[in-house]
This record gives C-alpha cells, structure tokens and sequence, in this order.
C-alpha cells in the first residue's frame, strides 16, 4: 500500500517527528515505510495482530465512555525503541504474522461484539496511520467512537488530518527530559511529544496523559513539579493524568519495579499542584482510581480492577452539585 506523507524530492517522510530520509532500497526508523524505486510503501496496512474486545479503562481513558468496552485494533512496530516496552514482541517486530482486514472488516467486528468505540492501540498506531484512517473514517460514519494510545511523537500535519475522526487520545507523556526520550526510547526528544499534546486540545479530541513511573529514571519531585507545572500553565487543570508503576520489561529487568509509595507521591503532588484529575494504576491505590467531583468532592466512578461505577454521575454531570465533568460520557 502507498505511504502517506512522503515528500519524493527529499525522499523524506513526514509522519512522525523523526522526519527520515528514506532512499531507495532503504525503510524509516519504523522498518516498515520501503522506499521502493522513488516510491514509499507502508507494509502494516490491513494487517492486523490483535482485534478483540476491552474496558475502555484498560487503555487507561478514564473519562471516554467509562464501563464500556472497546475493539482493541493493533498492527506491528514501532517508532520507539523504549528499552521497558510491555508490548516489544509486537512494537520491536519489523514484520509480523498479522490477519488482513480492511476498514469495512472492523466495522462488521464492531457491530457483533456491540462495542462502542474503536481503539488503535498496543504498537504505536502512527506506524499504521493510513489504515487507521481509513478505518476512524468508517467508524465516524457507522456512529461509533474513536481512540489512539500514542506516544505522541506523530507529525503536525498527519495529527491535523485525522483529528476528526479522532474522539479520544491518550498520550504517553513518558517522562519530562529530553535525555529520557533520548536515552530510553532511541534517540526521540521531549519536545514534539509536548506540541502533540498540546495540539491534541486544540483540535477538541478527548485528552489524557499516562506516565509510566520509573524508579531514579523519571520519577524524581524535581521532574515531576517541572511536567506538572508545564500540564498546569499550557493545558489546565482538567486533563486527567494517569500515573502508572513500573514492572521490570523487556531491557529494564535490571531497574526495580515502581513501589507504592513513588505512585503515591507522584498522585499527591498532583493534587498540590491544582490537578482535577490525577489517577493512578497498576498498584492497588484506591484515591487514584476514583474520580471525584472538582467542585464539591463527591465520588463520581469509583473504580475496582476495569470495572467502573459511574452512579454519581448523570448526563456527564456531578449528580450532588451539578457541576459538568470533563469528557465524554454520552
Ligand atoms: S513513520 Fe517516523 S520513523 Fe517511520 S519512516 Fe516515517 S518518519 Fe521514520
């Protein structure tokens, strides 16, 4: 299938931040965009590794539809290398043993499993852009929702075009040093992953942040006041922000998992610093796995293990004060 966003002259392409010269012969940092005589090539449309059914708070996306389930829609490879990756059989993988669907294929899924969004998710889906937007497309058409997990690292113009067709996003902000996405995820940098998030508010998609704490790598006060400080100032106090714990992965068997107590301080200097909605996960830690009211503190979702209870909520407001609550409940 032809790739999107190639600019012939430079034989550069222009989907992700990394902006790789491709000659022919030659694929991207991804390893799956082929120059093929002049021409680029994307080897993941249609091919999918995964199509089946999740909660909707596994992505984590606490704000987007909660208690409902999603149709989890992966392909293979990635434009990281992150060195802790949980899913690097899939995202390190330059090809993979896929099905072949097309867009009309997800729809029909969509429709047995009773769904109500899809979510391009597992590997970086900007490695699948054109068959995620081919597929986000349909999906609009057939009155369903749409979802990305990303690390946030796709270009301007690629986030612009598909912005709407794209309800929710939820961006892994992975830490807030450069020598992090530097060292840590091969050779990426900070700044294209903060202008994605930003732009992702500015374009009216749902919004949510993941960082993924590890311990002595990005957890320190220091770091964490400087990104919440950033959240605080550029997006508002209305972002929810999950806070999730390490387990040794992949190349970081070596670093010790995250404990409770770098989760727990990470969720109260949220809260110092003015955040509505700061979550926590992969630890039992009920504060950060419940959604509260901003206004007058009530419990709206209570949540245990992918199971939400949204009774103190109704039509997307606090049911004790009224108070409209960020994000899409309808
Ligand atoms: S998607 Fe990114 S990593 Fe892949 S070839 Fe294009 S610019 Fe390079």
């Amino acid at each position: 299938m032809l790739a999107r966003f190639f600019d012939a002259d430079e034989s550069r392409c222009g989907l992700c931040a990394r902006r790789c010269r491709i000659l022919p012969g030659e694929t991207g940092f991804c390893r799956v965009r082929q120059n093929v005589g002049g021409t680029l090539y994307t080897k993941t449309y249609g091919r999918l590794t995964a199509c089946g059914t999740d909660p909707i708070e596994k992505k984590p996306l606490n704000h987007f539809l909660p208690g409902s389930t999603t149709l989890s829609i992966s392909s293979f490879s990635c434009n990281f290398t992150c060195l802790h990756c949980q899913n690097h059989e899939l995202s390190q993988c330059p090809d993979a043993d896929t099905a072949e669907a097309m867009p009309m294929n997800i729809i029909s899924s969509a429709k047995e499993t009773g769904v109500q969004s899809i979510s391009f998710t597992y590997n970086e889906p900007t490695v699948f852009y054109e068959f995620m937007y081919d597929t986000a497309r349909e999906v609009k058409r057939a009155g369903l929702k749409t979802a990305m997990v990303t690390n946030g690292y796709l270009s301007e113009e690629a986030q612009k075009e598909i912005a709407p067709y794209m309800d929710a996003v939820r961006v892994d902000l992975k830490a807030f040093s450069d020598a992090f996405y530097r060292d840590v995820c091969g050779g990426a940098a900070l700044q294209p992953v903060l202008d994605t998030i930003v732009r992702t508010k500015e374009l009216g998609c749902h919004l949510e942040l993941v960082t993924l704490l590890i311990p002595g790598l990005n957890n320190s006060e220091e770091e964490l006041s400087s990104m919440l400080e950033w959240e605080m100032e550029t997006l508002g106090p209305a972002v929810p922000h999950h806070f999730t714990a390490f387990y040794p992965m992949y190349k970081m068997r070596d670093v010790p998992p995250a404990a409770y107590s770098h989760l727990d301080a990470a969720f109260r200097l949220a809260k110092r610093a003015g955040l509505y909605y700061p979550y926590t996960g992969n630890l039992h830690h009920p504060e950060g796995t419940t959604t509260y009211c901003p206004d007058c503190g009530a419990v709206l979702i209570r949540r245990r293990g992918y199971l939400a209870d949204a009774s103190g909520m109704e039509n997307g407001r606090c049911s004790r004060c009224g108070r409209r609550i960020e994000g899409v409940f309808e």
